[in-house]
């Protein structure tokens, strides 16, 4: 789930993401790798027109299968599927097996009215939600298409579509992973996004002390955060319980607290990634963090931030 916030990204980079690939496997068996591409541009849209679905127009792209209810602009369908596809390269092509989609083609459905998104299972009040049950993401086309982006930053409308993208490119693998970290890794590529489905990952500390500024605090280094231990065990049903209890204007720092811990796992050496990968691997769903373990884990970020641009502000558990 995201919700409309203020984003800003910083500039952009290019070079050779498929001469990178090869690379990878070597990477990951380095005890210190940095196990991402640095930079990914993504190819010409793909979209092929198919026989329209009781009145939905349908398009497939290199992943998905893209339906609308809305005409939709050659240009903004070229954007949308760019968007679409490049998170799911990016995603397939990252150093743990996180690419799991419910179906070799996946489905993304536009909705031109607010109530015909919330039929189709979208929840109330967000621009795009991945519904799970179906393996289907749902984007508000008066969000998405008529008004994207309006006084909102560039290319803000895709970070959202991106955020979700990856959820259902996770589909199979979003059970066995408590739901910090499901938000975090989807808010760990909308963070690395830089819009129009170009990604860069040369620096990814840079690019999430930008994105969490513009969303909490463009003006002031401190950033406001929930308790980790309070998270901690959420899963997936829990968390959207969660997070509609708190004021919508509080609601993302719930995301932020994902994000860094995402970041956390991400960039924390062998050991950490190694659990991610258990996890990954397990048949079961496992807590990666005790909720007892929260307080210390808080310090270790707060510190790594500090010199970074950020001061992490927990709030106190209630
Ligand atoms: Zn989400």
């Amino acid at each position: 789930m995201s919700f409309p916030r203020t984003i800003r990204h910083p500039g952009i980079r290019h070079s050779s993401f498929r001469s990178r690939l090869l690379l990878w496997p070597l990477l990951i068996l380095g005890a210190a790798a940095e196990p991402l591409p640095k930079d990914f541009t993504p190819p010409p849209a793909v979209l092929e027109a198919q026989v329209a679905d009781e009145g939905r127009k349908v398009w497939n792209t290199r992943f998905f299968r893209l339906d609308s209810d809305m005409p939709l602009r050659a240009a903004e369908l070229a954007r949308l599927s760019q968007v679409a596809d490049s998170t799911a390269t990016v995603l397939r092509s990252y150093p743990l097996p996180l690419f799991a989609p419910p179906a070799q083609r996946s489905r993304i459905s536009i909705y031109k009215e607010g109530e015909d998104y919330v039929k189709a299972g979208g929840f109330h009040g967000t621009a795009g939600f991945y519904f799970a049950r179906r393996g289907v993401v749902l984007l508000r086309g008066d969000f998405f298409v008529e008004g994207a982006d309006k006084g909102m930053p560039p290319h803000y409308h895709e970070d959202i579509m991106a955020h979700e993208v990856v959820h259902l490119c996770m589909h199979k693998v979003n059970r066995k992973l408590p739901q910090w970290l499901v938000e975090g890794i989807a808010e760990y590529f909308s963070c690395a996004h830089l819009g129009g489905g170009r990604y860069s990952f040369s620096d990814i500390d840079n690019s999430l002390r930008n994105h969490l500024r513009s969303r909490l605090s463009p003006k002031d280094p401190g950033i406001p955060l929930e308790p980790v231990a309070g998270i901690a065990t959420l899963d997936g049903h829990e968390w959207l319980e969660h997070v509609t209890t708190i004021a919508n204007e509080d609601r993302y720092q719930a995301y932020a607290t994902a994000l860094l811990l995402a970041h956390y796992y991400l960039h924390g050496g062998e050991e950490r990634l190694a659990t991610l990968r258990t996890a990954l691997a397990a048949e079961k769903p496992a807590d990666l963090i005790a909720p007892a373990d929260g307080p210390k884990i808080q310090q270790s970020m707060s510190k790594y931030w500090k010199s970074r641009g950020l001061t992490l502000e927990f709030n106190a558990e209630k």
